[in-house]
């Protein structure tokens, strides 16, 4: 592409920037005072809400989800799991096990919507409302809740007593206002998985026992009375008698989440341009030499997602032991703590790449995990790469392993369905994750790096706050490269193609080389090629796609690129013209920056030795 086209791209990507049609979307904000018994695990409590129809839909109706509902035997997340081939190993019959005074639950004790006393149903975990007076498109109504709750043992993410000893792990803990968007209500019942909310500004006050630490989502209003780390430098605290209430905020957010502890240290550090970064750990033999050793790598790891995806928004964000293995929540994260150092990092690395994706731009991640969790996977292998020395291809390597694994194993399924549905733990967890992080490092190979970076930037600029679905993504990605990218979308998410190119025959014939490529795979590509002759001088061939309408630009280790017709997508084979003498070749590669998925790459590179003569079909 010559210098005159790309200034052209540019120009029109950021017109078309400034144009941007956005989805309307639904607004609440919460005030909620809770009175936690460490005796009896039960919660008292007194939520108002107002609730912002910014549709243009006439609601009749409101969902609430009580997720504590499903820790209870015979609750739908209990029978998943229990009929699932491979349930999640936290989880299997343990709920079905649940004692009366293990279980957890949310009982709604009043629910009234502007004064007026409402109908109500409840069925697993979804509260369903039939409201009093319908809520006009852009208009309000209150809500105001009494409800009690009892937590639950921990057996995934939230609950009481986990397994490293925490006492709290708060996580989907107040009954929650679904979110109602141009696709309708996302009112699924929980069986385990993701999740999605409506943008939010929380008021939460939490009274309990003085000697449990609490951290959380959001800021601490009342830090000087509370104490415990949050208080101001030299501040002498000093606390009231009795229990202690602590008094959260926090604004735009899609959940609040906390944990309490009496044992937890709370630790602080400042990123250079923020956030404040707060852990929260049991000290002990298994926790306190790698913890105290997480704060710098904390530092670098925000440094390198605010500078290469976007600044993370808000002033604070919180590491806090408990729940299981690892789970993102606005501006904290709950993870395990006893784990080596480098489990550690890893967890810090991954749930903190959350609040890009899961918090801040918060696709709806029932519908679409693979672009909350893939690209939080993405991101973190990019980061933890630079922070222990390692290439970008060699840290996405287990993810391309983990997608042909799915493969080899026929457990894949389309990563367009909704996250509770796939028939196996390992064709979610592969497909969300690992398939997530592949569609980006590929793509990098499909526009080039330069664009790509660009274009994650766009993307958080332009869709934070806003529920981005695929196609919003893809938009951004072809308004930054100039190219095409609908058909690479759609093969990824919606069909389970593959992937496979070849070197059918390389033919000399009167000084110049044919090389003839083949499309084994029905997932068409463009076509990255190296050639390496015998003088040791490389050549970089590309070969774009004819659905891109265009090609893209040539990458930093290619600044030397010859460029080829567009290969029609229809066409399995396609001969490429080389003019040099075939006897000069040594070698001749598809893919050298092994970024495409391709499923074999035995038949991608062909060897001519000096013994060797050019051949025909030696390699399908
Ligand atoms: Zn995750």
């Amino acid at each position: 592409m010559n210098k005159y086209l790309t200034f052209f791209v540019f120009i029109s990507v950021y017109s078309l920037s400034s144009a941007q049609d956005f989805r309307w979307q639904q607004r609440a904000e919460y005030t909620m005072a809770v009175n936690l018994d460490v005796k009896t695990h039960r919660v008292t409590g007194t939520q108002r809400l107002v609730y912002h129809n910014n549709s243009p839909d006439t609601l009749s109706k409101v969902y609430y989800m009580l997720y504590f509902n499903a820790f209870q035997p015979g609750s739908m997340m209990d029978v998943r799991s229990r009929n699932l081939i491979d349930p999640d190993a936290r989880v299997k019959d343990r709920i079905s096990l649940l004692k009366d005074d293990e279980i957890g639950y949310q009982h709604i004790q009043s629910l009234k919507q502007d004064g007026k006393d409402t109908k109500y149903t409840v069925e697993g975990t979804i509260l369903a409302v039939t409201l009093v007076r319908p809520i006009l498109p852009n208009s309000k109504a209150t809500f105001e809740m009494q409800f009690e709750s009892q937590v639950p043992i921990q057996v995934r993410r939230s609950g009481r007593n986990s397994k490293e000893g925490i006492a709290y792990t708060m996580t989907q803990w107040y009954p929650k206002m679904a979110e109602y968007d141009h696709q309708g209500w996302h009112a699924y019942e929980y069986v385990g998985r993701e999740f999605h909310s409506v943008w939010s500004d929380f008021d939460v006050s939490i009274t309990l026992d003085p000697t449990f630490v609490i951290g959380g989502t959001g800021k601490l209003v009342n830090a000087d009375k509370v104490g415990y780390g949050y208080e101001k430098n030299g501040t002498a605290v000093k606390r009231p008698a009795g229990d202690l209430t602590w008094h959260f905020s926090a604004k735009n957010v899609i959940d609040f989440a906390w944990a309490a502890d009496p044992d937890f240290v709370h630790e602080k550090i400042t990123v250079p341009d923020g956030p404040e970064i707060h852990f929260f750990y049991q000290p002990g033999e298994k926790t306190t030499e790698n913890w105290k050793k997480l704060p710098d790598y904390t530092v670098k790891h925000f440094q390198f997602m605010n500078k290469t995806f976007g600044k993370y928004p808000y002033e604070s964000y919180s590491i806090i032991q408990g729940g299981d293995g690892g789970m993102e929540y606005p501006m904290c994260t709950m993870v395990l703590g006893e784990r080596s150092m480098g489990s550690l990092v890893g967890i810090m690395g991954h749930e903190t790449a959350h609040s890009w994706y899961q918090a801040v731009l918060a696709s709806n991640e029932a519908l679409y995990p693979w672009m909350d969790e893939g690209f939080a996977d993405f991101a973190s292998q990019e980061s933890l790469a630079l922070l222990f020395n390692t290439s970008m291809s060699e840290s996405h390597a287990g993810s391309y392993e983990s997608y042909f694994s799915l493969m080899r194993r026929g457990l894949q399924e389309p990563l367009s369905q909704h996250a509770d549905h796939y028939n196996t733990t390992a064709g979610y967890t592969a497909s969300s994750y690992a398939m997530g992080t592949v569609f980006l490092h590929q793509l990098k190979y499909v526009i080039g790096d330069e664009s790509f970076y660009r274009g994650m930037r766009f993307y958080f600029n332009t869709w934070r706050f806003r529920h981005p679905e695929p196609n919003d993504f893809i938009r951004i990605m072809e308004k930054v490269s100039g190219l095409e990218l609908k058909w690479y979308l759609s093969y990824w998410i919606n069909t389970t193609k593959k992937i496979d190119y070849s070197i059918r025959n390389i033919i000399g014939l009167q000084g110049t080389t044919f090389v003839t490529l083949e499309r084994l795979g029905e997932f068409p590509m463009p076509v990255d090629m190296v050639i390496t002759y015998k003088d040791g001088t490389k050549q970089f061939v590309y070969i774009p796609l004819n659905e891109m309408l265009g090609s893209k630009r040539p990458e930093n280790s290619t600044p030397q690129r010859t460029d080829l017709d567009a290969w029609r997508w229809v066409a399995p084979t396609y001969t490429a013209e080389i003019k040099r003498n075939v006897s000069d070749i040594m070698s001749i590669e598809i893919d050298p920056t092994l970024r495409m998925a391709d499923v074999d790459r035995r038949n991608n590179k062909v060897s001519l030795g000096p013994e060797l003569k050019a051949y025909e079909e030696l390699t399908r």
